[in-house]
């Protein structure tokens, strides 16, 4: 048998826990390097040095060096930072110009911003004291024109030769649609028949599709669960992407993500009122004491408590539960909102929570830590997506014995098995279509097993019992990247 060759792979991404986080991706990126490096692989993350990032880090990182950008005729200045954390090597590039802004996305200058950035990780290769990567692996739009400029503009130059690209779509609702304006002056891709891959034609006129470059561009495509990389392939789902993923669905493909075990362990969480675990589900009721308690709630064990921790917007099916918020008040249970976004949300839910403050709380804030008090104090866990790419909170709240009741979308499908009263089998609710009737119907459900604490108990252990460590993705993608480099 052939030794196997150490690969090396370079992650790049724009966020990453603990250093900064505004969905799942910050969590997959932050975590799954540490599980895939072994001493046959070596993935290394790259991000940019965003002024959120907690000084604590910030003060940590080594300068390593600093060179300049090519962006259109611009030539801008990045300095490269590295940091070891966690048996992981991080790279952050930093341009104060670009990254220290208040906010991380949403700025005026997003194009600008995020080409830069992809820029920078392809001029940062050349410059890596004794790291050449095999791969890259890119993930979501903002390094989405990594695979297009490393066509338009490296090929040809030996630190880059045989570099693979693999681009993982987290999110296609957010795919860096811009005017051509950026096309040739900040981009520089006039004249390269990569650039083709980013442009789109409206109504006679041009724009720029950065995604659309990464899926015509990488060597593979993933997605992280196997039901959403089939879903992206038909109209409603596709975002219209869905004619380039039929095209390429030989090289596309779907791996669950996971969730980080040592961070959401009810056994050993130090941020929760009380640890507990699959033998102790008793201790679990205290943690839901002290959340009604926090929260303002009727304090009682027999109501079930029902939680949302979500970014407030149209993708979560939010506007299934405010339809049937008023149903939900005249029922035996409560239910706990955590999330920030979009304001019609926002108010729609402060507006009941002010009207039945026992029985609703609503926090309107980005909280982490609460997070993990409402993961072990509730009852039961809300997705109700109209899509979900993969989804980590149905695996939390599982891992704390929270049954999620979800829609049968995606990474929900993948990982939720629906309750069967039949056979007692099942970890959550599901329902299967967009339509408020059939979340009510599903939660009616919930709270019906609740009444029987017994049965209720068996569930929870069963979702307990599943494994969403990442050790099972981390295989995945280190089969993934040893196929696609041929060695
Ligand atoms: P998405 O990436 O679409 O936002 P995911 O389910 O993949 O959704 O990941 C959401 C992550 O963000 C989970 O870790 C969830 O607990 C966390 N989260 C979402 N909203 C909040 C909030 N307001 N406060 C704390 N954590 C949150």
């Amino acid at each position: 048998m052939s030794r196997q060759k150490k690969l090396n792979v370079l992650f790049a991404s724009f966020e990453a826990v603990p250093f900064f986080k505004s969905g799942g991706l910050g969590d997959v990126a932050g975590t799954l390097p540490a599980y895939i490096n072994s001493s046959l692989y070596d993935v290394r993350v790259i991000l940019p040095k965003l002024k959120a990032i907690p000084k604590r880090f910030a003060d940590k990182m080594e300068y390593l060096c600093n060179y300049e950008v090519p962006l259109g005729w611009r030539r801008q200045y990045c300095g490269l930072f590295r940091l070891r954390y966690k048996g992981v090597t991080y790279y952050f590039l930093d341009n104060e110009f670009y990254f220290f802004r208040n906010n991380a996305y949403g700025e005026f200058d997003d194009g600008e911003r995020i080409a830069f950035f992809s820029k920078a990780v392809l001029e940062t290769i050349a410059h890596l004291p004794d790291f050449k990567p095999d791969i890259l692996h890119c993930n979501d739009w903002h390094t989405a024109l990594c695979p297009v400029f490393l066509r338009a503009h490296y090929s040809g130059i030996p630190s880059y030769d045989g570099i693979k690209t693999i681009f993982t779509v987290h999110n296609l609702k957010f795919q860096g649609q811009y005017s051509d304006y950026l096309y040739g002056d900040i981009l520089g891709l006039e004249g390269y028949p990569a650039g083709d891959t980013i442009l789109r034609g409206y109504g006679g006129g041009r724009s720029v599709n950065y995604l659309q470059g990464a899926l015509l561009c990488s060597d593979r495509i993933t997605t992280v669960s196997p039901s959403y990389a089939d879903e992206i392939c038909g109209e409603y789902y596709g975002e219209q992407m869905d004619g380039i993923f039929r095209a390429r669905r030989g090289v596309l493909s779907g791996i669950l993500n996971g969730i980080d075990y040592k961070l959401f362990d009810p056994e050993h969480d130090p941020l929760i009122a009380e640890n507990f675990g699959p033998d102790s589900l008793g201790k679990k009721k205290a943690n839901k004491l002290a959340l009604q308690k926090e929260l303002g709630l009727e304090e009682s064990e027999e109501v079930p408590v029902f939680a949302l921790i979500s970014r407030l917007t149209e993708q979560k099916g939010l506007d299934l539960l405010t339809y049937i918020l008023p149903d939900l008040m005249g029922r035996k249970m409560q239910l706990v909102i955590l999330g920030i976004g979009d304001r019609k949300y926002e108010e729609a839910f402060s507006w009941y929570a002010g009207k039945y403050p026992s029985k609703m709380a609503a926090v309107l804030s980005f909280d982490e830590a609460l997070s993990h008090r409402i993961y072990a104090g509730a009852d039961a866990v809300l997705i109700p997506s109209r899509f979900e790419p993969c989804g980590l909170t149905q695996m939390m709240a599982m891992r704390y014995g929270s049954l999620p009741v979800v829609r049968e979308t995606g990474g929900l499908r993948d990982s939720v098995i629906p309750y069967n009263k039949y056979t007692g089998e099942g970890t959550g609710f599901s329902f299967a279509n967009f339509n408020a009737g059939e979340l009510l119907d599903a939660m009616d459900k919930a709270m019906e097993l609740y009444s029987h604490p017994r049965k209720w108990a068996a569930v929870q252990k069963n979702a307990m019992a599943q494994d969403f460590s990442w050790h099972t993705s981390a295989k995945k993608y280190r089969q993934l990247y040893r196929e696609l480099a041929g060695k």
